[in-house]
């Protein structure tokens, strides 16, 4: 039986590299949903080619568009948020891959997580806004959620097989970023194109920003507590700058098990779609004596704030992540639109954090209410700065 597999934000990095995974194993997997924002030509040609049952454009404005380009193929097409939520609940689904950014994964995920679908995780936004609700919704429906960041990826990997033995600690590797290693003048004047050119990764424009300032660090550590079920104090995080080593999983002997491989996304991706298998490819194979030496040095908190503001998020728990990540949304999309500079980000951000009512047991309702009321305060910090 072949897994028919709905991909929400199909044309993304994830969301393309899931499609070359699929295609490349067309006796395992199959298309049925693909989805995206805005992108239609990119969509459209998708549709064409892979043949999936279901096409969902969410700008509703852009539909007429999508169906008249489509007319010809047996391919039904649905528009909106709604149509997002409701296809991922398809009995014609076995797997979802959210590859779509920031908080919009939510509520689909939210959606297939409560019909039992399986999850191949790729939006970490989801467990760093819901992580709680999520999580306990998926024990509740036997529901997998397969990680795909590769860090994740790695450690799951390193743990399968293990599930007797308690961890004493996991160490996230982190590439440090464009940034690495700059002064705080140096980082005070960076531009928007440098931020966005990251040394290993090839990725999406906010993933690299965020890769940039270090949060996308600090949400893989909110990711990693949800999804491993650890303490802010058992997760580290460890600049590793040739990204071959993708994370580190320490016992309570002393032993560690690290999982390595070169920097391709299509690893962790093809990892997750194939549970518990693994499938035989061609890809790049990493070679010793093209990198001799793997180095690791520890992260800078104070130049790259973020970092420690996830860590307080995550000790804070309740909303604060919520928070944290909602104004970051917002000054990421600010730092693109070249309105606020890099080292603005973290203060920013802190600022929304203390500035949003603190709940402790949050539902998924005050959490929808935390970001719409985060953001509106982050947009009036940028504005009243000026
Ligand atoms: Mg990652």
């Amino acid at each position: 039986m072949k897994k028919r597999i709905a991909i929400l934000g199909s044309t993304g990095s994830i969301g393309t590299q899931s499609l070359e995974v699929i295609s490349q194993n067309p006796d395992l997997f199959e298309v049925e949903v693909i989805t995206a924002n805005n992108n239609i030509d990119l969509l459209i040609q998708q549709a064409k080619k892979h043949q999936p049952n279901v096409v969902v454009i969410a700008n509703e404005a852009k539909y007429q568009a999508v169906s008249e380009a489509l007319k010809n193929e047996p391919i039904k097409i649905f528009a909106g948020i709604d149509a997002l939520n409701q296809v991922v609940q398809m009995d014609t689904v076995d797997l979802v891959i959210t590859g779509m950014v920031g908080y919009s994964g939510l509520i689909p995920t939210y959606h297939a997580v409560k019909a039992g679908k399986n999850i191949a995780l790729a939006n970490k936004e989801t467990l760093v806004v819901a992580g709680e609700i999520i999580t306990k919704m998926a024990l509740e429906k036997q529901v997998e959620i397969l990680p795909v960041d590769s860090e994740h990826s790695a450690i799951f990997q390193c743990l399968t097989g293990e599930f007797m033995n308690p961890v004493e600690k996991i160490y996230l590797t982190c590439s440090g970023g464009p940034f690495r290693g700059k002064s705080e003048e140096e980082l005070q004047n960076v531009s928007v194109e440098d931020a966005l050119k990251h040394p290993k990764w090839n990725m999406g424009a906010k993933i690299s920003i965020d890769s940039a300032t270090l949060m996308n660090k600090g949400f893989e550590m909110i990711e990693a507590h949800w999804l491993f079920g650890l303490p802010a104090s058992k997760i580290d995080v460890i600049v590793h700058p040739e990204s071959i080593i993708h994370s580190i999983v320490q016992f309570e002997d002393g032993s560690m098990k690290a999982q390595m491989g070169l920097p391709d996304m299509k690893l962790p991706i093809q990892y997750a779609l194939g549970f518990p298998y693994r499938i035989k490819n061609n890809f790049p194979r990493f070679n010793f004596l093209n990198c001799s030496t793997l180095t690791f040095e520890l992260p800078n908190t104070k130049k790259f704030r973020n970092l420690a503001l996830a860590f307080e998020a995550l000790e804070m728990g309740g909303n604060m992540p919520c928070m944290l990540n909602a104004a970051n949304e917002v000054v990421v999309e600010a730092f693109l639109n070249r309105k606020v500079g890099f080292l603005q980000m973290p203060e920013l951000i802190e600022k929304a954090m203390q500035k949003v009512a603190f709940v402790k047991k949050p539902e998924l309702d005050d959490l929808i209410q935390t970001n719409t009321e985060t953001r509106r305060i982050t947009e009036l910090l940028i504005e009243n700065r000026k």
